[in-house]
């Protein structure tokens, strides 16, 4: 049968490819270590599941306004105002099926074909396809490894045309393991004063940060932040929800309209007893739960960077917030290990998994070929079994590196 041109210029989504297919060779019996899912592999805690299954017995059961229950988008609005110094009403909020949702929804809520997107690499996969899918175009912004994988304001400010609408911001960063610092954030907030420019924040990692990382909110650094800004947030990795899809958009009411009349002909609502539990997620228990994940998080980022920096010819930053380690291994590129030749993140990827049953995201999709994505959403055992399997596979040549 016929598919659409926009259908077939759509590539399938790297990061749950990958999953897909440690998960189908572990289903073969293969022992294979994943390092690509992108999601926590705690439970969603007990409270949550609670109040999901009251909701059912209550008979939460049927539509609700597309835009979410009012009680829940008021509890959004206190999360935000409590947490992230963002007073936004009810109405100025969007309950959507997954972050995933709101960020296309978003595009096509704001972009007009020709306009255009700057994209900083590394880039979460979905975000060029979603702008693509908008008619829009992205601007893809190269960033250096010296500078932690960050864009500058003098980057952003020559970067800006009349054909700007969006700029595109994901601190914690996903795959870059990075996280902006509330300065950076302030300069490249200047940088947009008198322009057009609209930014979407993806904020949808903020409590998973380490050390002595803090977290802002792009839209709180000043007034014209606030409106320029929709700030994009969700359920799936702060409280273990992956599988809910629960996850929402803040912003200028004209805009959450808009998406809000988009949503009544594309999905209508997020699951009614979902929205249910996602009150409760964000009530009283909610901050130990987080930060006993967040703490594990922590302990095998550390542990995950320090073993991958040890390994000759990969570069690797400690991680300040998600859950990605993301080096750079094109110091192997060149090789020939086990004769299969390597000259990309795909063909290090590729090889890795076929010759030493380790899975992992190749850096391609995310806008940087030199690296590689490992989650840490996995156990210490199999960090440290990955790793082993890693570090072997690469030395099993004696090829001379690179650098
Ligand atoms: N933004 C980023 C940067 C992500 O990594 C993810 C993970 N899938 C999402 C948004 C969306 O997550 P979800 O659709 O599960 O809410
Ligand atoms: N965002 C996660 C990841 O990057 C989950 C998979 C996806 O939705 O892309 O792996």
């Amino acid at each position: 049968m016929k598919i659409s041109k926009r259908a077939q210029d759509v590539p399938p989504s790297a990061t749950i490819a990958v999953t897909a297919r440690a998960q189908e060779l572990k289903a073969q019996g293969v022992d294979v270590i994943g390092f690509g899912a992108g999601e926590p592999d705690f439970d969603t805690p007990d409270y949550i599941k609670d109040a999901a299954v009251k909701a059912l017995k209550a008979g939460k059961t049927k539509y609700t306004p597309a835009a979410g229950i009012i009680e829940l988008r008021t509890a959004i609005a206190a999360k935000l105002k409590k947490e992230n110094e963002l007073q936004y009403s009810p109405d100025q909020i969007i309950v959507n099926l997954g972050g995933k949702h709101s960020v296309y929804e978003l595009m096509q809520a704001v972009l007009d074909p020709g306009d255009e997107v700057i994209l900083p690499t590394p880039y979460w996969v979905t975000y060029p396809e979603t702008i693509k899918l908008a008619g829009a175009t992205a601007k893809i912004m190269q960033t250096d490894r010296d500078n932690s994988y960050k864009i500058t304001p003098q980057q952003l400010k020559d970067a800006i045309t009349d054909k700007t609408a969006m700029l595109l911001i994901n601190s914690p960063n996903n795959p870059g393991g990075f996280t902006y610092t509330p300065e950076e954030l302030k300069s490249i907030a200047e940088v947009l004063e008198g322009t057009n420019v609209i930014v979407l924040s993806d904020e949808i990692y903020e409590k998973l940060i380490y050390g002595d990382t803090k977290f802002v909110s792009f839209a709180s650094l000043s007034e014209d932040a606030y409106n320029r800004t929709l700030t994009l947030n969700g359920f799936s990795k702060t409280f273990s929800m992956t599988g809910w899809r629960l996850g929402y958009t803040a912003g200028p009411v004209e805009v959450i309209k808009a998406m809000s009349r988009l949503q009544s002909h594309m999905t209508s609502n997020a699951v009614t007893f979902g929205q249910y539990a996602a009150i409760a997620a964000l009530g009283e228990p909610a901050d130990e739960a987080i930060e006993s994940m967040r703490v594990e998080f922590e302990r095998r980022g550390k542990y995950m960077a320090e073993r991958l920096n040890n390994i000759k010819g990969v570069q690797c930053s400690e991680p300040t917030g998600a859950f990605y380690c993301f080096p750079d291994v094109s110091g192997h590129y060149g090789r020939t290990i086990n004769s299969q030749r390597i000259t990309s993140s795909m063909d290090f990827a590729k090889a890795l998994l076929d010759q030493a049953n380790v899975a992992l995201v190749p850096g391609l999709p995310f806008g940087c070929d030199n690296n590689i994505r490992l989650s840490f959403a996995c156990s210490l055992e199999q960090i440290t079994e990955g790793l082993d399997r890693l570090n072997e596979w690469l030395t099993l040549d004696d090829i001379q590196l690179r650098v």
